[in-house]
């Protein structure tokens, strides 16, 4: 996908206007609060409320998800100055409270085992693939702000060093990945010890079940925002304010006309349930500086609308010490999804509500950043020998149309987190098929000592990825015969055709050419000869696999300091600071599918950061 950079939502965006964009958001949030006027464009309606309550403060936090709660904490610690965090949920954390898997660089923790600083080196390859799109800067201030929250992090309790171990981003695919402190559900320990500061600053207050509709603007400043509770309106006059709203998964206008293709596919059936996760690294390997092992499996993600939810998206059962590959995941639904239970990449709390603010007080709201994490293909059966093969590249995988979109290697290298290919190529859904003697010939690798399997510096291989196999052929008939209602199985290729709904000749070509680049060691797709493993003997076995999502992410530009940038996209909004999910800064678009400097759980603590540090400097410099 290099050098092709233009992208659908720019097309989308020229044509549409900003005062249109706006409008399906306002009807978005107008259908949720009737008092809004849905028609009014690209402001949210100017109405005079009859406020029950009014409140004052320095800094108002809209959002109170994990970067909203750091920036709060971290603001109010430096500057001594009174902050109230607005959340519309009952529960404040957001997203975060789900995440687990984490990129630290340059903090002093690391410094302190030795870890050396590769983040100039992670930075620089970083950019070069996305050809230096993204600004230096903010680049640098991201990646080395994930250190200095996690120093700071460490200062907000006892022992907290401690709670840590070494260990790299689960899906490391950098030779400059830095070894990371680590603990299981990092995100629910950020947001829980951050909650255990609020509750002890006094000059904090969090206000749950609080939904920002409105803000006032004067001058091109926020001085005011509008939050709506059971009883009715209430007031925070502030001198500041972090925007901290996250996705927009939930607003369907914008999904349409941000995320067309993610959209389309999922709208048209999205593919079958839920999702298996890649397995984690290799159990108990020994780790740098005689570290534990890499954290055991991670499940899967969001699964397609009528997905088996089982366990929540990116959380694994694995603890800190390499276990078991990841098993099964997935949360409900996406779009028109099933019922939730704590957070999920699909809440119904990701409306998009921070857009009309945004425009409202003149920021810069990126519509070209605006981007599905597009996840796949994700297995739709819950057997162990399903869900390891399609993690696998033994498997051939096919698109509706009975044909090979990509080598099915890339498609699960770093392809099953920012799933393009399945989604672009094969609009969401596609087929992974292999026999017995494939499970066999991903056995035998799985089987290799730790070292000769090297998921870090193989294309074909999932980074951290471990193939977790029954190991006896008993087991892993059992285990394909318990799931069988979920796998597709027939003798001949024609019958699987039949079966799986493609065409049949379409399929006996693929297999055909695929068996004959096997022979010759040459493979239309480039994969490597030592994963090719001809199909030519049944049992044949289909796993259908669909498209899930990480997420909804962009919004408003910012720059290194977190700070807003105007509509004009050079000056930036006095006072208005932008964090987590709805910050653009560390990706882009590419083709409707992201690339990022920086994983979204190491963003959000970063920019949250960086946004409460720099909050409390402007506090302190008007007061
Ligand atoms: C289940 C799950 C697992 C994940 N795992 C990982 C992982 O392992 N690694 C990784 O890198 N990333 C992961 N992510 C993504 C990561 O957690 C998020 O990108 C990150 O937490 C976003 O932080 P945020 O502060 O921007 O958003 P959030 O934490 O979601 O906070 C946004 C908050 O704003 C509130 N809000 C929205 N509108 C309003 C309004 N009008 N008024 C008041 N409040 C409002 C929401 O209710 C929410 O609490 C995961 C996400 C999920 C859901």
């Amino acid at each position: 996908m290099p050098g092709k950079k233009e992208s659908l939502t720019r097309r989308n965006f020229i044509a549409a206007g900003s005062a249109t964009i706006a409008a399906p958001v306002l009807a978005n949030m107008a259908a949720a609060v009737p008092e809004a006027k849905a028609a009014e464009p690209a402001r949210v309606a100017e109405k005079t409320y009859d406020f029950v309550e009014r409140k004052s403060c320095d800094l108002v936090v809209l959002g109170g998800g994990g970067s909203g709660l750091i920036a709060a904490v971290r603001a109010a610690q430096l500057s001594g100055k009174k902050v109230i965090v607005l959340e519309k949920d009952t529960e404040a954390g957001g997203a975060m409270r789900g995440a687990r898997t984490v990129r630290i660089f340059a903090s002093k923790w690391q410094a302190k085992r030795n870890v050396p600083d590769t983040t100039a080196e992670y930075a620089h390859e970083a950019m070069n693939r996305m050809y230096w799109w993204l600004d230096e800067k903010l680049v640098n201030n991201c990646l080395r702000g994930t250190g200095q929250f996690f120093d700071w992090l460490c200062e907000q309790g006892e022992n907290m060093e401690d709670k840590f171990y070494p260990g790299k981003y689960v899906f490391a695919h950098s030779a400059y990945e830095p070894l990371s402190p680590q603990r299981s559900a990092f995100g629910a320990f950020v947001v829980g010890t951050m909650k255990t500061q609020l509750k002890n600053n006094p000059n904090i207050e969090l206000l749950t079940s609080h939904r920002v509709v409105d803000i006032e603007v004067e001058n091109g400043k926020i001085v005011a925002a509008i939050a709506k509770n059971d009883k009715g309106y209430i007031r925070v006059a502030c001198k500041a304010c972090v925007l901290s709203s996250g996705s927009w998964i939930r607003n369907e206008e914008i999904m349409k006309k941000y995320a067309p293709l993610y959209f389309a596919a999922r709208s048209a059936g999205g593919g079958p349930g839920g999702p298996g996760g890649p397995g984690g690294a290799p159990g108990g390997a020994p780790g740098a500086q005689g570290s534990q092992g890499a954290p055991a499996g991670q499940a899967g993600m969001s699964g397609p609308p009528g997905a088996q939810a089982q366990g929540e998206g990116h959380e694994s059962a694995g603890g800190p010490v390499g276990g078991p590959g990841g098993t099964p995941g997935g949360g409900p639904g996406g779009l028109g999804g099933g019922q939730m239970s704590g957070p999920s990449h699909d809440s119904p709390m990701y409306t998009g509500d921070g857009i009309p603010l945004a425009e409202k007080v003149g920021a810069f709201v990126d519509y070209d950043s605006f981007v599905i994490r597009p996840m796949g293909p994700n297995p739709s059966t819950q057997s162990k020998v399903c869900t390891a093969m399609t993690q696998t590249p033994f498997i051939v995988t096919v698109n509706g149309q009975g044909k090979r979109y990509a080598c099915e290697s890339v498609v699960m290298n770093l392809g099953f987190f920012d799933g393009g290919s399945v989604l672009v190529n094969a609009g969401g859904k596609s087929c992974d098929i292999f026999n017995d003697e494939t499970i066999a010939a991903a056995l035998k690798y799985s089987q290799l000592p730790y070292g000769e399997q090297d998921p870090i510096k193989e294309v074909d291989l999932v980074p951290g990825y471990k193939v977790s196999i029954p190991s006896s052929s008993a087991e892993i008939q059992q285990d394909l015969e318990k799931y069988k209602s979920t796998i597709t199985q027939a003798d001949t290729i024609e019958e699987l055709s039949e079966k799986i709904g493609v065409d049949k000749a379409a399929l006996a070509e693929t297999i055909k050419t695929y068996n004959e680049g096997c022979a010759q060691g040459i493979d239309q797709f480039f994969k490597s000869r030592k994963y090719l493993v001809p199909l030519t003997k049944g049992p044949y076995y289909a796993c259908q696999g669909g498209l899930g999502s990480d997420g909804a992410f962009g919004g408003v530009r910012v720059n290194h300091e977190m700070q807003a940038y105007k509509a004009d996209r050079k000056s930036l909004v006095e006072g208005l600071y932008v964090t987590g999910d709805f910050a653009t800064g560390r990706h882009v678009n590419v083709r409707g599918v992201k690339w990022q400097v920086l994983n979204d759980l190491s963003w959000a603590l970063s920019s949250g950061f960086l946004a409460g540090t720099n909050a409390a400097g402007y506090l302190k410099s008007i007061s």
